[in-house]
């Protein structure tokens, strides 16, 4: 009984963090999923209606050069290892060319953790293309995919205030998964021992500064890397506490199912069942404020949207019909047209949206003053995009 009325309050407004914690430690027998999943879409229902969101986009992998090692990754290389790669300045202008022609408007660029603190040989290269640092260089490319008519949602690692600042004129928005609030991921033998930046205070600094300089932040947890339900609780309410903190910045928080890697040092860990992570989306949606969304990539959650959907998603984030998910190799994003189909078979409509949500472009501040006139183009593009999906229905 307890339990039924911390979910009813749920359904009406985020938890107090005692409840979140009663809940997120509750076993499946004492809180059926089921229950806490049907407070979480009355929520979302209440909120979003029925408009289910994505952003058209392209995965721009500017460098997959890393200081760090996290023991789950499958993106990260050094130098010398076969797959290491830095995209060249004609390369990026190539691959904007065929996002714009696929219907792309987001390019998404990311990339490891400050790789110019570590690799001389990629110092050099940068040097020798003009720019002196990774977030110059970062600059130029966000710089040319407005020129090309995408906007640019940036995912560096932690970077400092001042770069924060250098790169919120040419940002839609930004971003940085918090991942997990546990500093004891850090510790010896765990996923985060040899990943400096995954420190969480730093990565709190990061959306604090985000969140001073108002920029459309998205952040996010990893479930399943060996954190305690404890722990996935206070990582909601880490989020929660630092957006509120710092002007209500957070616009999305992705709840991201570990999946495990061939050749990575987790590649025999096991991955959170189809439960767990219900689980873990219906949780964020009952403890994250109304105007943040909570999403789920698709490419992650097998064949089953309907789950994500009854779990209380709101958005599927980054789509691209160009670029595989390089975070996630293995895991194809489905094609937009089955996706709008399953989603319309469950009564929800897939809509396209910018990587800057409707209701922060909106709200004063949000958008760069430089940034303003590259979104009414951008807006009719995603007019294209329906256009487009319904042909091919
Ligand atoms: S997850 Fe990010 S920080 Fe960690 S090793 Fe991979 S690229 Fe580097």
């Amino acid at each position: 009984m307890r339990f039924e009325a911390l979910i009813a309050a749920g359904a009406d407004a985020p938890l107090d963090a005692p409840a979140a914690f009663a809940l997120g430690a509750a076993a499946p027998d004492d809180v059926p999923t089921a229950a806490l999943a049907a407070a979480a879409r009355a929520r979302r229902d209440r909120v979003f209606g029925r408009r289910v969101t994505f952003s058209p986009k392209v995965f721009l992998p500017v460098t997959n050069l890393c200081r760090s090692f996290c023991d789950y990754c499958a993106f990260r290389r050094s130098p010398k290892d076969p797959g290491a790669h830095t995209m060249a300045p004609d390369e990026f202008d190539a691959q904007l060319a065929r996002a714009r022609a696929a219907g792309c408007v987001e390019a998404l660029l990311c990339l490891g953790d400050r790789p110019e603190a570590v690799f001389g040989g990629y110092r050099r290269q940068l040097a020798a293309w003009g720019h002196a640092s990774t977030v110059d260089y970062l600059a130029w490319c966000a710089a040319r995919a407005l020129d090309a008519g995408l906007l640019p949602h940036t995912n560096a690692g932690v970077l400092s205030a001042a770069e924060l600042a250098a790169l919120r004129p040419v940002n839609a928005s930004m971003g940085l998964m918090l991942e997990s609030a546990s500093a004891r991921l850090c510790g010896r033998g765990l996923p985060h021992h040899r990943a400096p930046d995954k420190q969480p205070a730093l990565r709190l600094q990061m959306h604090a500064d985000a969140g001073r300089l108002r920029i459309p932040f998205t952040s996010g947890v990893l479930v399943g890397i060996g954190e305690t339900a404890r722990e996935r609780v206070e990582t909601l309410l880490a989020i929660r506490d630092v957006h509120r903190a710092h002007g209500g910045h957070v616009q999305e928080v992705i709840v991201q199912r570990f999946r495990a890697h061939a050749g990575t040092a987790m590649a025999s860990a096991p991955e959170p069942s189809g439960d767990d992570n219900a689980r873990a989306i219906a949780l964020a949606r009952l403890v994250l404020d109304d105007d943040v969304s909570v999403q789920a990539p698709p490419n992650l959650s097998g064949a089953d949207i309907a789950a994500l959907l009854d779990a209380g998603v709101d958005d599927l984030g980054g789509i691209s019909p160009l670029t595989p998910d390089f975070i996630n190799p293995g895991h194809a994003w489905p094609h937009l047209a089955r996706l709008g189909d399953a989603l319309a078979a469950a009564g929800h409509a897939l809509t396209p949206r910018l990587p800057i949500h409707e209701r922060f472009a909106a709200r004063r501040g949000f958008v760069a003053p430089a940034l303003a006139p590259y979104l009414a183009p951008a807006r009719a593009r995603l007019g294209e995009v329906l256009g487009a999906r319904a042909e091919a229905a």
